[in-house]
């Protein structure tokens, strides 16, 4: 049952573009699912061990990764983006603490 958990986990990794992916896997990510619908799938948040920044994903709509503060709020696009592009910090970026202050409004949750 847990193996194939993260096998599913694995598969949506994949589906990320390579730009994408190549930053997404410099993550030490720990990941939970938050909720599930029938229409979406399950609602993921990822959680990187070591920089503290955390994404949300649906399993089913591809291409639907945002960047998320610490209680789960979708940040603005422009941080999103950033954020999936870079490699992880590695550490906790004080920088960040001033993204996470650029909520935008939450996709239809
Ligand atoms: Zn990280």
């Amino acid at each position: 049952m847990r193996a194939r958990l993260w096998n599913h986990l694995i598969v949506e990794v994949w589906m990320l573009n390579d730009v994408i992916k190549r930053a997404w896997a410099t993550h030490d990510f720990k990941v939970k699912m938050l909720d599930w619908s029938g229409a979406r799938g399950s609602r993921l948040a990822y959680t990187c061990r070591m920089c503290g920044r955390k994404f949300c994903l649906f399993t089913i709509l591809n291409h639907s990764t945002w960047a998320v503060d610490g209680e789960g709020r979708a940040l603005e696009s422009a941080v999103s983006s950033r954020w999936l592009g870079e490699n992880c910090p590695r550490l906790l970026n004080i920088g960040d603490d001033e993204d996470r202050k650029r909520l935008s409004k939450p996709p239809a949750q």
